[in-house]
């Protein structure tokens, strides 16, 4: 049945290749898709489509935010090992994360969308390359359904490591799959969920952990699947100055150069972090077009150094924004990452290096762009899918600032008065919809309570 969704009265901010921005106008969605943008009231419909009408005075509506890096496994095992560097506070976790069962992703998974659809976002990869022996099927199969269940758009990136600590690497060995089984599991998944029509709810993507957790063999099998496939490519690079070192080291050449030798260049990959980068490099990527999970809370959480992101979007990469794993980063809040973005961006390249409108663009049509998906979200623009944010500008902590795009920016975490993925509503006056917040809130604890507690409950 025909459904017809119509925000009217409020602020825009379309993100759009012209930035068209209304003080008051419109936005109508039909059957999930936008079909009326502008200025002023909407349109009046005499058909008999069931019609939804949202006042939004005192709001901003801006497209729904992207998340384009996350481990969502993590949010059950935040706040540990917080004063720690990358090494070690991987070191210290990855025993922990060793004990990852199919009911911790799927509490986890739940949780932490739930809290990233109420701070805006309506799309999220998720980085996914834990699958301790045996349980790969069973782990796999809660991740997905739990994403499913929770209305957001979602990219599954299914990660892989064989490099485990008898190899010289990190993660302890009954963590890490054969070449073999990785390649397997990841076509698997693949076949069985993948989604690639237009609109899709859920895609998967192939995502080998990171140079120091992956063999070269992994690299170069796993881009040719993703390309058979028809698939993106994703994975860690250049986070801390110890990855330029260990590439160095074991390949003579920085990792840019590195990943270029194994396939791992193109418009089809995206990198996370991308902080150390040589002025080659950045030229490499920006040419290919790769693109970059700009993450700049948790670089400055585990202080790896910070992303340039001027200087990658002068490049050409495609540049969005991304929580990365709640373990390091507890907040998490997808709408806080713009004001970081800002901040970090001044911090580097000075006080003209990013507006607060790039900020945006960043966590929006960015992240659309590193996800390869372009044509359908990340603006909202007639014949793109409904996925809209609507902001509350109105209370005390942002009343005053009069530019909306700066209210949102600049000022702190603004509540949603609406959360649409293609016209279906997943946050409410910020209420989550799709599942009771006080419940996850409880599941989270007592499952993490139960990992401290060496799994038993
Ligand atoms: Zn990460």
């Amino acid at each position: 049945m025909s459904t017809r969704l119509i925000i009217d009265n409020t602020a825009i901010a379309t993100v759009d290749d012209e930035r068209k921005e209304y003080t008051t106008g419109h936005i109508v969605v039909q059957d999930g898709v936008i079909t009326a943008v502008g200025p002023g009231q909407a349109p009046t419909f005499s058909d008999d489509v069931p019609t939804e009408r949202v006042n939004g005075d005192g709001c901003l509506a801006t497209p729904g935010l992207v998340n384009t890096h996350h481990h969502l496994y993590q949010w059950v095992t935040r706040g540990m090992a917080y004063d720690h560097s990358l090494f070690q506070w991987l070191t210290a976790l990855y025993p922990v994360w060793g004990r990852l069962t199919a009911e911790w992703v799927s509490t986890a998974v739940r949780g932490g969308l739930g809290w990233l659809a109420l701070t805006g976002c309506t799309s999220s990869a998720d980085h996914h390359y834990v699958f301790p022996h045996g349980r790969t099927d069973d782990i796999t199969e809660a991740w997905i359904s739990a994403a499913r269940s929770t209305g957001l758009r979602f990219h599954a990136t299914r990660g892989s490591m064989d490099r485990g600590e008898s190899l010289g690497g990190l993660p302890p060995d009954h963590l890490v799959e054969t070449l073999d089984d990785a390649l397997a599991a990841t076509e698997r998944t693949i076949d069985r969920y993948h989604d690639p029509s237009f609109g899709s709810m859920l895609k998967v993507d192939v995502a080998p952990c990171s140079p120091f957790s992956v063999s070269s063999e992994l690299l170069e099998e796993s881009a040719e699947l993703a390309r058979r496939k028809e698939v993106r490519l994703h994975t860690h690079l250049c986070e801390s100055l110890d990855e330029e070192e260990f590439c160095q080291t074991t390949h003579g050449c920085n990792p840019v150069e590195y990943m270029e030798s194994v396939g791992w260049v193109g418009d089809d990959v995206w990198y996370a972090h991308a902080v150390h980068l040589s002025d080659e490099a950045v030229k490499l990527i920006g040419s290919t077009r790769t693109g970059v999970a700009h993450c700049p809370s948790s670089n400055a959480r585990l202080g790896t150094g910070m992303a340039d992101t001027p200087r990658l979007r002068e490049a050409g990469v495609p540049v969005g924004l991304g929580v990365d794993g709640a373990a390091s980063q507890e907040s998490n809040m997808l709408v806080e990452e713009l004001r970081q973005a800002v901040y970090t961006a001044r911090q580097v390249g000075g006080p003209t290096a990013m507006t607060c409108r790039q900020a945006l663009e960043l966590a929006t049509i960015g992240g659309a762009r590193v996800l390869g998906r372009y044509d359908e979200i990340g603006s909202l623009q007639v014949g793109k899918m409904g996925d809209i944010a609507l902001w509350r500008l109105d209370g005390l902590g942002h009343a005053d600032i009069l530019d909306p795009v700066a209210a949102l920016v600049l000022g702190p975490p603004a509540p949603l008065k609406l959360l649409t993925v293609g016209g279906d509503p997943v946050v409410a006056d910020g209420r989550l919809l799709t599942a009771d917040e006080a419940e996850l809130a409880r599941e989270a604890r007592r499952v993490h309570l139960t990992i401290m507690n060496g799994g038993r409950s």
